[in-house]
């Protein structure tokens, strides 16, 4: 079965404007430099925004900020009452330290949830903090696909900061929809189709294009794409040969239409979050 990640999407961004109705949150944008991809996503997240009734202020800075004036304007957003969340486009300019910056958002404005305060709450299990978005959206699409995860052996290929770690930490904590027994492969992992082939839940973060392939898979696990890559023919594909996988896989997530879309929606989430947390119950 194809799990349709924009539907589900499209579905959560629609309760979310009922949430919102009457309220009026703000998303601070900070966009620096012109990388056409980043300008893409910035565009996409403020159109989501707009059509949920969330308000996105949108700073763009040039390339050559210095990073000392980059923080500047942040902690006048961190100082400002009607900015409730912020969120960076990265990446940054080479010469401005992503870990810099990252520390100097007010964490309870860190919709990203990568402040290490953010982090650590997650890794606590401490609900007042951010989960970072798309780690959350995928433990969002497999509860409203009703994809059981306590007690199922999750596979993640992928350690990075901003998917692979934070779904570790998510899947594993003693909660309803987690309960999982995770293992975090990357790059140096052995043998790392027999760890594939052993998951029920097989997630692939890793950024290369179609690298998990149907021996890889356990035929009848759900499979989640995280990977946005571009193809030869410069198509977008995922991490996972999705014509063959499809095949032997009780569920997977298409590229795109698959956790892209879950994404946005947790942004949305953390935005009105960061507003009020009331609003989301
Ligand atoms: P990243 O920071 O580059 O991390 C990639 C991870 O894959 C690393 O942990 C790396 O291992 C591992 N890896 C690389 N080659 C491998 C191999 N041959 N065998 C096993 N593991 C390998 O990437 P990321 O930021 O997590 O993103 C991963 C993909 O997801 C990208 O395509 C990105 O565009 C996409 N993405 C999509 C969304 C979405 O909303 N759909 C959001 C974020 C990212 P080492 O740590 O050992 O180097």
């Amino acid at each position: 079965m194809i799990i349709d990640g924009k539907k589900i999407g499209e579905e959560i961004q629609a309760e979310l404007a009922q949430k919102i109705r009457g309220h009026t949150p703000v998303l601070g944008v900070i966009l620096v430099g012109a990388n056409p991809a980043s300008q893409i996503y910035v565009q996409a997240k403020r159109k989501a925004c707009a059509a949920v009734g969330i308000e996105s202020k949108l700073l763009s800075l040039p390339n050559s900020i210095a990073e000392i004036n980059l923080i500047e304007h942040i902690e006048q957003w961190n100082r400002d009452p009607s900015i409730h969340g912020i969120l960076i486009q990265f990446p940054l300019p080479p010469h401005i330290s992503e870990t810099a910056i990252v520390r100097a958002i007010d964490p309870t404005k860190d919709v990203d949830g990568f402040h290490p305060i953010n982090v650590g709450k997650l890794l606590l299990g401490q609900e007042d903090g951010f989960v970072p978005c798309t780690p959350l959206g995928i433990q969002c699409l497999l509860e409203k696909s009703h994809i059981p995860v306590m007690g199922k052996h999750v596979v993640i290929v992928g350690r990075s900061n901003l998917v692979g770690k934070p779904l570790a930490a998510l899947l594993v904590q003693k909660k309803p929809h987690c309960n999982a027994t995770v293992t975090l492969a990357h790059s140096q992992s052995e043998n790392l189709a027999d760890l594939t082939r052993s998951a029920d839940i097989l997630v692939a973060a890793i950024g290369s294009p179609q690298f998990i392939t149907r021996e890889m898979v356990r035929p009848g696990a759900v499979v989640i794409d995280v990977g946005i890559n571009r193809s030869l023919g410069n198509q977008i594909v995922g991490d996972v040969d999705f014509e063959q996988v499809k095949e032997i896989a009780s569920h997977i997530t298409p590229v795109p239409r698959g956790v892209g879309p879950m994404t946005i929606a947790m942004l949305l989430r953390n935005t009105l979050k960061a507003y009020d947390p009331h609003c989301l119950l």
